[in-house]
């Protein structure tokens, strides 16, 4: 099968190009480079099955075709998008737009990439699917979650309108080697800090709490969500449900890697998201999936990245280059 995956060199993305060229599909990656790296496919140079076009995903792209397209161009960690709002809502309103126009005109099939910030602060603990989010249209996040919101809208429109078979997928907080150690999440800067011997900055009091899940167990999901027959429509949230508040993550944290960090409470992000957890069992249900990896496993495997990444010098690291 020809796979389109938008954001291709990214975190998640990468992670996805890895498990469809290793079940003997051809992709095509668009990435613009804006908050993906191209180290990220560095493993991957001269495959014979895998095509990188670095271009904006907001642009005409006709001589681009295939069986499946999955969105997931946009900065995605409150760093990120903070960095780059404009591009943010594009990517996520004109690019998804691009894409499911492509997707039309090729008769295939179209993943959106959501997120579980499509909840907001949500009212409703855990959060399903029917839950429709309690989001500040004007708040600190709203270039990301209501672009993605918009994304979301315009993919069921496309299925209403057009019959097009397009599948929603909302995304929680994921972790692994990739993790982009600029972009300010919590995994990769409390591992970076950890492994550094520097201070392990928890921001507010730390109660907080969110819940994470491994990469190939994502990826997994994404893949059934995408492959899956007859779930045209639907909107599935993926993400591991068991739940920690970011002074808990940063003690697991600092034993797994080892470390004497002092933990310290740094002033707390402007409206701050004070719980989030999945309820999966729609997933379960259409899917068959549920996550594998242990938070300790997965943590394990992420730090043994870092390490290797810190190896390198340090400019290296600080600019992903
Ligand atoms: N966080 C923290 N220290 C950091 C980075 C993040 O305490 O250095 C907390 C943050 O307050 C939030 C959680 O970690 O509660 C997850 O933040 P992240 O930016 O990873 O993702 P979010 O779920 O907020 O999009």
């Amino acid at each position: 099968m020809q796979i389109v995956i938008s954001g291709g060199a990214g975190f998640i993305g990468s992670h996805l190009v890895d498990a469809c060229l290793t079940r003997g599909h051809r992709v095509i990656v668009i990435d613009n480079l804006l908050t993906g790296r191209r180290e990220n496919l560095a493993h991957l140079a001269d495959h014979p099955r895998l095509r990188f076009l670095e271009r904006d995903v907001i642009e005409p792209l006709p001589e681009v075709e295939g069986e499946l397209y999955l969105h997931l161009a946009s900065p995605a960690s409150p760093v990120g998008y903070a960095r780059y709002p404009i591009e943010t809502m594009l990517a996520n309103s004109l690019g998804t737009q691009r894409l499911l126009d492509l997707t039309r005109r090729d008769g295939a099939t179209f993943l959106f990439a959501s997120t579980s910030e499509a909840y907001g602060d949500p009212l409703v603990h855990p959060q399903p699917e029917e839950y429709w989010g309690n989001v500040n249209p004007v708040g600190p996040r709203a270039c990301y979650d209501e672009s993605k919101r918009y994304g979301e809208a315009l993919t069921v429109t496309y299925v209403r309108q057009f019959g097009l078979d397009g599948r929603i997928v909302r995304i929680f907080n994921t972790y692994g080697p990739r993790n982009d150690p600029r972009d300010g999440r919590i995994v990769p800067n409390f591992i970076t800090q950890a492994l550094r011997g520097e201070p392990i900055t928890v921001y507010g009091d730390g109660t907080q709490t969110r819940s994470y899940c491994y990469v190939s167990d994502l990826v997994e999901g994404i893949l059934r969500a995408a492959l899956t027959p007859g779930l045209a429509g639907e909107v599935i949230n993926l993400g591991n449900p068991l739940e920690y508040s970011a002074v808990e993550l940063a003690v697991l944290i600092r034993r797994l890697a080892g470390s004497s960090s002092p933990i310290v409470h740094a002033p707390p992000r402007p409206e701050e998201i004070a719980r989030r957890r999945p309820e999966i069992s729609k997933a379960r249900r259409l899917l068959g999936w549920e996550p594998q990896v242990g938070i300790e496993e997965g943590l394990l495997q992420t730090i043994a990245w870092f390490r290797e990444q810190l190896a390198l010098p340090a400019s290296a690291v600080v600019d992903g280059t």
